[in-house]
Protein backbone atom coordinates (compact mmCIF):
# COMPACT_ATOMS: atom_id res chain seq x y z
CA UNK A 1 0.00 0.00 0.00
CA UNK A 2 1.19 3.30 -0.96
CA UNK A 3 2.38 6.01 1.48
CA UNK A 4 -0.53 6.89 4.18
CA UNK A 5 -0.85 10.37 5.89
CA UNK A 6 -3.01 10.67 8.41
CA UNK A 7 -4.97 14.24 9.41
CA UNK A 8 -6.15 14.80 13.24
CA UNK A 9 -8.53 17.43 14.81
CA UNK A 10 -8.83 17.57 18.68
CA UNK A 11 -11.54 18.64 20.62
CA UNK A 12 -10.34 19.64 23.92
CA UNK A 13 -13.03 19.97 27.02
CA UNK A 14 -11.14 21.56 30.01
CA UNK A 15 -13.32 22.27 33.46
CA UNK A 16 -12.41 25.41 34.90
CA UNK A 17 -11.42 25.68 38.36
CA UNK A 18 -14.24 28.69 39.55
CA UNK A 19 -15.43 28.52 42.63
CA UNK A 20 -19.64 28.31 41.46
CA UNK A 21 -20.75 26.79 38.64
CA UNK A 22 -21.48 28.23 34.98
CA UNK A 23 -25.37 29.44 35.67
CA UNK A 24 -25.91 29.45 39.19
CA UNK A 25 -24.40 30.02 42.42
CA UNK A 26 -23.55 26.33 43.66
CA UNK A 27 -20.57 24.82 44.40
CA UNK A 28 -18.04 23.79 41.58
CA UNK A 29 -15.88 21.14 43.65
CA UNK A 30 -15.34 17.62 42.50
CA UNK A 31 -16.29 14.34 44.98
CA UNK A 32 -18.90 15.83 46.88
CA UNK A 33 -22.01 13.05 48.02
CA UNK A 34 -24.02 12.61 44.77
CA UNK A 35 -26.85 15.24 43.91
CA UNK A 36 -25.37 17.86 46.95
CA UNK A 37 -24.10 20.65 44.77
CA UNK A 38 -27.21 20.84 43.34
CA UNK A 39 -30.32 23.76 42.93
CA UNK A 40 -33.44 24.42 40.71
CA UNK A 41 -31.37 25.95 38.04
CA UNK A 42 -28.92 23.17 37.27
CA UNK A 43 -31.48 20.37 37.40
CA UNK A 44 -33.58 22.58 34.94
CA UNK A 45 -36.91 22.63 36.88
CA UNK A 46 -39.39 25.04 35.16
CA UNK A 47 -39.60 28.35 35.95
CA UNK A 48 -35.57 29.08 37.26
CA UNK A 49 -33.60 31.62 35.13
CA UNK A 50 -29.68 31.07 34.82
CA UNK A 51 -27.08 34.04 35.68
CA UNK A 52 -23.80 34.04 33.79
CA UNK A 53 -20.37 33.28 36.18
CA UNK A 54 -18.39 36.22 34.49
CA UNK A 55 -15.35 34.54 35.93
CA UNK A 56 -15.48 31.59 33.57
CA UNK A 57 -15.96 34.04 30.58
CA UNK A 58 -12.48 35.65 32.23
CA UNK A 59 -10.57 32.21 32.18
CA UNK A 60 -12.25 31.49 28.78
CA UNK A 61 -10.50 34.41 27.31
CA UNK A 62 -7.42 34.31 29.20
CA UNK A 63 -7.01 30.41 27.01
CA UNK A 64 -7.74 32.69 24.02
CA UNK A 65 -4.66 35.26 24.91
CA UNK A 66 -2.69 32.18 25.47
CA UNK A 67 -3.46 30.40 22.38
CA UNK A 68 -3.07 33.59 20.20
CA UNK A 69 -6.74 33.73 19.29
CA UNK A 70 -8.95 37.11 17.93
CA UNK A 71 -11.31 37.89 21.21
CA UNK A 72 -14.88 38.90 20.57
CA UNK A 73 -15.90 41.61 22.16
CA UNK A 74 -19.89 40.38 21.71
CA UNK A 75 -20.37 36.47 21.70
CA UNK A 76 -23.67 34.44 21.94
CA UNK A 77 -24.57 32.05 24.02
CA UNK A 78 -26.99 28.46 22.26
CA UNK A 79 -28.77 25.89 23.00
CA UNK A 80 -27.93 22.51 22.02
CA UNK A 81 -31.14 19.99 22.20
CA UNK A 82 -31.02 16.65 23.31
CA UNK A 83 -32.43 13.50 25.72
CA UNK A 84 -29.90 12.06 27.86
CA UNK A 85 -30.69 11.26 31.60
CA UNK A 86 -27.44 13.29 32.80
CA UNK A 87 -28.73 16.63 31.46
CA UNK A 88 -31.65 17.03 33.35
CA UNK A 89 -33.30 20.25 30.86
CA UNK A 90 -32.95 18.22 27.95
CA UNK A 91 -30.27 21.20 26.26
CA UNK A 92 -26.76 22.39 27.11
CA UNK A 93 -26.40 25.75 26.97
CA UNK A 94 -22.71 26.43 24.47
CA UNK A 95 -21.48 28.95 21.87
CA UNK A 96 -22.75 28.02 18.31
CA UNK A 97 -22.35 30.60 15.81
CA UNK A 98 -20.34 33.23 18.07
CA UNK A 99 -17.63 31.59 20.40
CA UNK A 100 -15.92 34.13 22.86
CA UNK A 101 -12.26 33.27 21.29
CA UNK A 102 -11.83 32.19 17.80
CA UNK A 103 -8.90 31.90 14.89
CA UNK A 104 -5.75 31.25 17.12
CA UNK A 105 -2.46 28.99 16.97
CA UNK A 106 -0.25 26.82 19.01
CA UNK A 107 3.27 26.46 18.03
CA UNK A 108 4.69 23.16 19.36
CA UNK A 109 8.26 21.88 19.28
CA UNK A 110 8.72 18.24 17.01
CA UNK A 111 11.49 16.77 16.68
CA UNK A 112 13.24 20.36 17.14
CA UNK A 113 11.06 21.53 14.43
CA UNK A 114 8.45 24.23 15.13
CA UNK A 115 5.17 22.95 14.57
CA UNK A 116 1.87 25.68 14.25
CA UNK A 117 -1.82 23.96 15.01
CA UNK A 118 -4.32 26.17 14.21
CA UNK A 119 -7.37 27.37 17.34
CA UNK A 120 -10.29 27.32 15.39
CA UNK A 121 -12.13 28.55 18.24
CA UNK A 122 -12.61 28.72 22.30
CA UNK A 123 -16.13 28.94 23.19
CA UNK A 124 -17.45 28.20 27.11
CA UNK A 125 -20.23 25.98 27.83
CA UNK A 126 -22.05 23.89 30.51
CA UNK A 127 -21.19 20.02 31.69
CA UNK A 128 -23.89 17.44 32.12
CA UNK A 129 -23.94 15.14 35.13
CA UNK A 130 -22.64 11.61 35.76
CA UNK A 131 -24.29 8.52 35.12
CA UNK A 132 -23.15 6.02 37.49
CA UNK A 133 -23.70 2.27 36.53
CA UNK A 134 -23.37 -0.03 39.60
CA UNK A 135 -23.06 -3.10 38.44
CA UNK A 136 -26.53 -4.49 38.85
CA UNK A 137 -29.04 -3.36 35.99
CA UNK A 138 -29.18 -0.02 37.70
CA UNK A 139 -27.90 3.47 36.67
CA UNK A 140 -27.73 6.00 38.98
CA UNK A 141 -27.55 9.61 38.43
CA UNK A 142 -25.56 12.46 40.07
CA UNK A 143 -26.16 16.28 39.36
CA UNK A 144 -23.61 17.33 41.25
CA UNK A 145 -21.11 17.73 37.38
CA UNK A 146 -24.52 19.69 36.18
CA UNK A 147 -23.56 23.43 35.45
CA UNK A 148 -20.32 22.81 35.96
CA UNK A 149 -17.81 25.38 33.27
CA UNK A 150 -16.12 23.93 30.58
CA UNK A 151 -13.93 25.67 27.93
CA UNK A 152 -14.19 23.33 24.90
CA UNK A 153 -10.78 24.26 22.40
CA UNK A 154 -11.54 23.17 18.72
CA UNK A 155 -8.56 22.96 16.81
CA UNK A 156 -8.17 22.83 12.80
CA UNK A 157 -6.95 19.62 11.50
CA UNK A 158 -3.17 20.28 11.53
CA UNK A 159 -1.45 16.99 13.32
CA UNK A 160 0.21 14.04 11.31
CA UNK A 161 0.44 11.67 14.09
CA UNK A 162 -0.57 10.51 17.83
CA UNK A 163 2.80 11.71 18.98
CA UNK A 164 2.06 15.16 17.62
CA UNK A 165 -1.40 14.96 19.24
CA UNK A 166 0.37 13.95 22.43
CA UNK A 167 2.93 17.13 21.92
CA UNK A 168 0.24 19.14 21.45
CA UNK A 169 -2.04 17.90 24.42
CA UNK A 170 1.05 18.35 26.81
CA UNK A 171 1.19 22.01 25.70
CA UNK A 172 -2.33 22.34 26.43
CA UNK A 173 -2.08 21.10 29.76
CA UNK A 174 0.83 23.20 30.98
CA UNK A 175 -0.57 26.48 29.78
CA UNK A 176 -3.64 25.70 31.70
CA UNK A 177 -1.57 25.00 34.82
CA UNK A 178 0.91 28.18 34.16
CA UNK A 179 -2.43 30.47 33.77
CA UNK A 180 -4.07 28.79 36.43
CA UNK A 181 -7.50 28.37 34.97
CA UNK A 182 -7.88 24.29 35.68
CA UNK A 183 -6.63 21.94 37.95
CA UNK A 184 -5.62 19.66 34.83
CA UNK A 185 -6.51 16.61 37.42
CA UNK A 186 -7.38 13.68 34.15
CA UNK A 187 -8.22 11.17 36.93
CA UNK A 188 -11.11 13.32 37.92
CA UNK A 189 -11.78 14.35 34.23
CA UNK A 190 -11.14 17.92 34.32
CA UNK A 191 -9.46 17.18 31.09
CA UNK A 192 -11.04 15.07 28.13
CA UNK A 193 -11.23 15.20 24.50
CA UNK A 194 -12.90 13.96 21.39
CA UNK A 195 -10.76 13.05 18.21
CA UNK A 196 -11.28 12.84 14.59
CA UNK A 197 -9.51 11.16 12.70
CA UNK A 198 -9.16 10.37 8.63
CA UNK A 199 -6.32 8.93 6.17
CA UNK A 200 -5.62 9.30 2.69
CA UNK A 201 -2.65 7.79 0.32
CA UNK A 202 -0.34 10.55 -0.17
CA UNK A 203 -1.23 12.93 -2.79
CA UNK A 204 -4.50 12.14 -2.45
CA UNK A 205 -7.30 14.46 -1.13
CA UNK A 206 -8.19 14.39 2.73
CA UNK A 207 -10.03 11.09 3.73
CA UNK A 208 -13.72 11.23 5.16
CA UNK A 209 -13.37 11.24 9.12
CA UNK A 210 -14.40 9.51 11.92
CA UNK A 211 -14.71 11.27 15.16
CA UNK A 212 -13.67 9.70 18.57
CA UNK A 213 -15.37 9.97 21.45
CA UNK A 214 -15.24 9.03 25.59
CA UNK A 215 -11.44 9.35 25.24
CA UNK A 216 -10.39 10.67 28.59
CA UNK A 217 -7.01 10.28 29.12
CA UNK A 218 -3.79 11.26 26.95
CA UNK A 219 -2.70 7.86 26.89
CA UNK A 220 -6.18 7.06 25.16
CA UNK A 221 -6.12 9.93 23.28
CA UNK A 222 -2.90 8.25 21.87
CA UNK A 223 -4.13 4.77 21.39
CA UNK A 224 -7.51 5.60 20.52
CA UNK A 225 -5.48 7.83 17.14
CA UNK A 226 -3.42 4.86 16.77
CA UNK A 227 -6.19 2.18 16.22
CA UNK A 228 -8.21 4.33 14.43
CA UNK A 229 -5.43 4.86 11.36
CA UNK A 230 -4.78 1.28 11.78
CA UNK A 231 -8.33 0.36 11.40
CA UNK A 232 -8.96 2.85 8.51
CA UNK A 233 -5.65 2.20 6.38
CA UNK A 234 -7.48 -1.50 6.13
CA UNK A 235 -10.56 -0.99 5.19
CA UNK A 236 -8.77 1.03 2.28
CA UNK A 237 -6.22 -1.06 1.61
CA UNK A 238 -9.56 -3.23 1.08
CA UNK A 239 -10.46 -1.25 -1.70
CA UNK A 240 -13.24 0.60 0.43
CA UNK A 241 -14.31 3.63 1.78
CA UNK A 242 -14.63 5.02 4.81
CA UNK A 243 -18.10 5.97 6.30
CA UNK A 244 -18.50 8.91 8.04
CA UNK A 245 -18.82 7.95 11.39
CA UNK A 246 -18.88 8.70 15.12
CA UNK A 247 -17.28 5.88 17.56
CA UNK A 248 -16.94 5.51 21.10
CA UNK A 249 -13.58 4.39 22.21
CA UNK A 250 -13.29 1.64 24.40
CA UNK A 251 -9.86 1.99 26.39
CA UNK A 252 -10.24 -1.57 28.64
CA UNK A 253 -10.50 -3.35 25.46
CA UNK A 254 -8.50 -0.80 23.01
CA UNK A 255 -10.90 -0.74 20.25
CA UNK A 256 -13.62 1.71 18.93
CA UNK A 257 -16.95 0.89 18.76
CA UNK A 258 -19.67 2.52 16.10
CA UNK A 259 -22.26 4.50 17.79
CA UNK A 260 -24.11 6.57 14.90
CA UNK A 261 -23.40 7.16 11.45
CA UNK A 262 -24.09 10.10 8.71
CA UNK A 263 -27.86 9.02 8.20
CA UNK A 264 -28.15 9.35 11.99
CA UNK A 265 -26.01 12.10 12.79
CA UNK A 266 -28.25 13.57 15.79
CA UNK A 267 -29.88 17.27 14.75
CA UNK A 268 -29.57 19.35 17.88
CA UNK A 269 -31.53 21.93 16.47
CA UNK A 270 -29.15 24.91 18.08
CA UNK A 271 -30.64 28.07 18.48
CA UNK A 272 -29.94 31.26 20.69
CA UNK A 273 -30.62 30.72 24.21
CA UNK A 274 -33.44 32.91 25.27
CA UNK A 275 -32.88 33.04 29.17
CA UNK A 276 -29.64 34.64 28.45
CA UNK A 277 -28.43 38.11 26.45
CA UNK A 278 -25.07 37.69 24.60
CA UNK A 279 -21.94 38.24 26.30
CA UNK A 280 -20.40 41.48 25.74
CA UNK A 281 -16.81 42.17 26.65
CA UNK A 282 -15.51 45.84 26.65
CA UNK A 283 -11.63 46.60 24.98
CA UNK A 284 -10.33 47.59 28.45
CA UNK A 285 -11.43 43.83 30.12
CA UNK A 286 -9.76 42.44 27.99
CA UNK A 287 -7.04 44.18 27.30
CA UNK A 288 -6.22 43.92 31.51
CA UNK A 289 -6.32 40.16 31.12
CA UNK A 290 -3.87 40.10 28.39
CA UNK A 291 -1.66 42.40 30.90
CA UNK A 292 -1.83 39.89 33.19
CA UNK A 293 -0.80 36.91 31.87
CA UNK A 294 2.38 34.80 32.84
CA UNK A 295 5.47 34.17 30.91
CA UNK A 296 4.16 30.34 28.58
CA UNK A 297 6.17 27.91 29.11
CA UNK A 298 6.22 27.76 24.96
CA UNK A 299 8.24 31.20 25.28
CA UNK A 300 9.96 30.29 28.60
CA UNK A 301 11.09 27.36 27.11
CA UNK A 302 12.95 29.26 24.09
CA UNK A 303 14.59 31.38 26.46
CA UNK A 304 16.14 29.16 28.52
CA UNK A 305 17.69 27.49 25.75
CA UNK A 306 18.41 30.40 23.67
CA UNK A 307 19.63 32.79 26.90
CA UNK A 308 20.82 29.63 29.08
CA UNK A 309 22.20 27.12 26.89
CA UNK A 310 19.75 24.23 28.00
CA UNK A 311 19.06 21.37 25.45
CA UNK A 312 15.28 21.09 24.36
CA UNK A 313 14.51 18.50 26.70
CA UNK A 314 15.97 19.81 29.60
CA UNK A 315 14.12 23.14 29.17
CA UNK A 316 10.59 20.98 28.25
CA UNK A 317 11.50 18.75 31.87
CA UNK A 318 11.79 22.25 34.03
CA UNK A 319 8.86 24.01 32.25
CA UNK A 320 6.27 21.29 32.45
CA UNK A 321 5.08 22.39 35.55
CA UNK A 322 4.67 26.10 36.53
CA UNK A 323 6.22 25.58 39.78
CA UNK A 324 9.43 23.88 38.65
CA UNK A 325 10.19 26.87 36.73
CA UNK A 326 9.42 29.33 38.92
CA UNK A 327 11.86 26.99 41.03
CA UNK A 328 14.60 27.35 38.58
CA UNK A 329 13.67 31.06 37.71
CA UNK A 330 14.15 31.93 41.50
CA UNK A 331 17.80 30.06 41.56
CA UNK A 332 19.43 31.60 38.53
CA UNK A 333 17.88 34.98 39.73
CA UNK A 334 19.80 34.72 43.26
CA UNK A 335 22.78 33.69 41.17
CA UNK A 336 24.47 31.34 44.26
CA UNK A 337 25.04 28.28 41.89
CA UNK A 338 25.73 28.16 38.18
CA UNK A 339 22.91 27.76 36.21
CA UNK A 340 23.92 23.81 34.93
CA UNK A 341 24.45 22.75 38.32
CA UNK A 342 20.38 23.83 39.27
CA UNK A 343 19.23 22.49 35.74
CA UNK A 344 20.76 19.61 36.56
CA UNK A 345 19.08 19.06 39.92
CA UNK A 346 16.04 20.12 38.96
CA UNK A 347 15.65 17.68 35.75
CA UNK A 348 17.11 14.85 37.65
CA UNK A 349 17.00 14.32 41.27
CA UNK A 350 13.61 16.97 41.61
CA UNK A 351 11.76 15.70 38.79
CA UNK A 352 12.23 11.73 39.29
CA UNK A 353 10.99 12.73 43.74
CA UNK A 354 7.84 14.22 41.25
CA UNK A 355 7.16 11.52 38.97
CA UNK A 356 7.82 8.87 41.87
CA UNK A 357 5.22 9.83 44.54
CA UNK A 358 2.95 12.49 42.44
CA UNK A 359 3.82 15.47 44.59
CA UNK A 360 4.51 19.43 43.72
CA UNK A 361 7.19 21.06 44.66
CA UNK A 362 5.60 23.06 47.30
CA UNK A 363 4.75 19.60 49.26
CA UNK A 364 8.37 18.60 49.01
CA UNK A 365 8.96 22.07 50.77
CA UNK A 366 12.23 22.61 48.97
CA UNK A 367 13.43 26.57 48.44
CA UNK A 368 15.63 27.93 45.73
CA UNK A 369 18.28 29.20 48.14
CA UNK A 370 18.48 25.25 49.72
CA UNK A 371 19.01 24.20 46.21
CA UNK A 372 21.38 26.50 45.51
CA UNK A 373 23.44 25.78 48.69
CA UNK A 374 23.81 22.34 47.67
CA UNK A 375 24.69 22.82 44.21
CA UNK A 376 27.06 25.38 45.22
CA UNK A 377 28.74 22.80 47.91
CA UNK A 378 29.49 21.01 45.12
CA UNK A 379 30.68 23.46 42.96
CA UNK A 380 33.18 24.56 45.69
CA UNK A 381 34.40 20.49 45.84
CA UNK A 382 33.02 20.36 49.29
CA UNK A 383 30.97 17.71 48.19
CA UNK A 384 30.71 15.27 45.62
CA UNK A 385 28.52 14.55 42.52
CA UNK A 386 27.09 11.77 44.49
CA UNK A 387 26.98 13.78 47.63
CA UNK A 388 24.88 16.14 46.59
CA UNK A 389 22.37 13.64 45.03
CA UNK A 390 22.49 12.55 48.24
CA UNK A 391 21.87 15.70 50.34
CA UNK A 392 19.14 16.23 48.24
CA UNK A 393 16.98 13.33 48.35
CA UNK A 394 17.29 13.60 52.51
CA UNK A 395 16.08 17.51 51.96
CA UNK A 396 13.32 16.74 49.97
CA UNK A 397 12.48 13.66 52.08
CA UNK A 398 13.06 14.88 55.14
CA UNK A 399 13.60 18.81 55.37
CA UNK A 400 16.33 20.22 57.24
CA UNK A 401 19.57 22.85 56.56
CA UNK A 402 21.83 21.98 53.59
CA UNK A 403 24.88 22.39 55.63
CA UNK A 404 23.79 20.68 58.79
CA UNK A 405 22.66 17.62 56.22
CA UNK A 406 26.31 17.71 54.98
CA UNK A 407 27.55 16.99 58.64
CA UNK A 408 25.13 14.50 59.87
CA UNK A 409 25.71 12.43 56.66
CA UNK A 410 29.25 12.72 56.32
CA UNK A 411 28.97 13.93 53.09
CA UNK A 412 32.20 16.07 52.94
CA UNK A 413 34.66 15.52 50.19
CA UNK A 414 38.20 14.37 51.51
CA UNK A 415 40.76 16.49 49.73
CA UNK A 416 43.61 15.28 52.27
CA UNK A 417 46.53 14.91 49.88
CA UNK A 418 48.14 12.68 52.19
CA UNK A 419 44.97 10.51 52.76
CA UNK A 420 44.22 10.15 49.11
CA UNK A 421 47.71 9.75 48.45
CA UNK A 422 47.67 6.23 50.93
CA UNK A 423 44.14 5.49 49.17
CA UNK A 424 45.73 5.88 45.94
CA UNK A 425 48.72 3.68 46.81
CA UNK A 426 46.01 0.85 48.12
CA UNK A 427 44.14 0.93 45.76
CA UNK A 428 46.99 0.19 42.88
CA UNK A 429 48.21 -2.62 44.96
CA UNK A 430 44.95 -4.23 45.53
CA UNK A 431 44.06 -4.51 41.70
CA UNK A 432 47.35 -5.06 40.43
CA UNK A 433 45.95 -6.31 36.87
CA UNK A 434 43.93 -2.91 36.04
CA UNK A 435 47.09 -0.73 36.91
CA UNK A 436 49.15 -3.13 34.79
CA UNK A 437 46.36 -2.84 31.86
CA UNK A 438 46.58 1.04 32.23
CA UNK A 439 50.59 0.89 32.00
CA UNK A 440 50.51 -1.48 28.68
CA UNK A 441 48.40 1.27 27.28
CA UNK A 442 44.67 0.86 28.41
CA UNK A 443 43.94 3.97 29.52
CA UNK A 444 40.39 3.11 30.06
CA UNK A 445 41.27 0.68 33.32
CA UNK A 446 41.96 3.95 35.26
CA UNK A 447 37.85 4.34 35.77
CA UNK A 448 37.73 1.27 37.76
CA UNK A 449 40.66 2.00 39.74
CA UNK A 450 39.17 5.61 40.64
CA UNK A 451 35.63 3.69 41.15
CA UNK A 452 37.66 1.62 43.59
CA UNK A 453 39.05 4.70 45.29
CA UNK A 454 35.33 6.13 45.52
CA UNK A 455 33.94 2.91 47.01
CA UNK A 456 36.50 2.71 49.72
CA UNK A 457 36.06 5.87 50.62
CA UNK A 458 32.34 5.71 50.50
CA UNK A 459 32.24 8.44 48.15
CA UNK A 460 34.31 10.95 49.75
CA UNK A 461 37.40 11.01 48.01
CA UNK A 462 37.72 13.97 45.94
CA UNK A 463 37.28 12.26 42.05
CA UNK A 464 39.26 14.79 40.58
CA UNK A 465 42.09 14.82 42.88
CA UNK A 466 42.50 10.64 43.29
CA UNK A 467 42.51 10.61 39.50
CA UNK A 468 45.88 12.96 39.46
CA UNK A 469 47.09 11.00 42.34
CA UNK A 470 46.19 7.77 40.73
CA UNK A 471 47.40 8.52 37.21
CA UNK A 472 50.59 10.06 38.43
CA UNK A 473 51.28 6.88 40.74
CA UNK A 474 51.06 4.80 37.66
CA UNK A 475 53.28 6.96 34.85
CA UNK A 476 56.10 6.74 37.69
CA UNK A 477 55.98 3.21 37.51
CA UNK A 478 56.02 2.76 34.05
ZN1 LIG B 1 -27.10 24.89 40.88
Amino acid sequence: MANIEAVIGLEVHVELNTSSKLYCSCKNIFGAEPNTNVCPVCLGLPGTLPRLNKQACYHAVKMGHALNCRINRISRQDRKNYFYPDLPKAYQITQADIPLCENGYLDILVDGNVKRVGIERIHIEEDAGKLIHDGSDNTLCDYNRCGVPLIEIVTKPDMNSSAEARIFLENIRSILLYIGISDCKMQEGSIRCDVNVSVHEAGSPVGTRCELKNVNSFSAALRGIEYEIKRQTEIIGKGSSIERETRRWDDKNGISILMRNKENAEDYRFFPEPDLGTIALDEKEIAEIRENMPELPNKKMLRYVKEHGLNDSEAFIITSSPDKAALYDECVRLQRCSIRSAANRIVGEITKFMNDTGKSISETGITAEELCEICSAHEKGLISSSGAKTALEELIAHGGRTEEIIKRMGLEQNTDIAYLSELADKVISENERSAADYRNGKKSAISFLIGQAMKASKGRADPSKIRNLIENKLKKGE
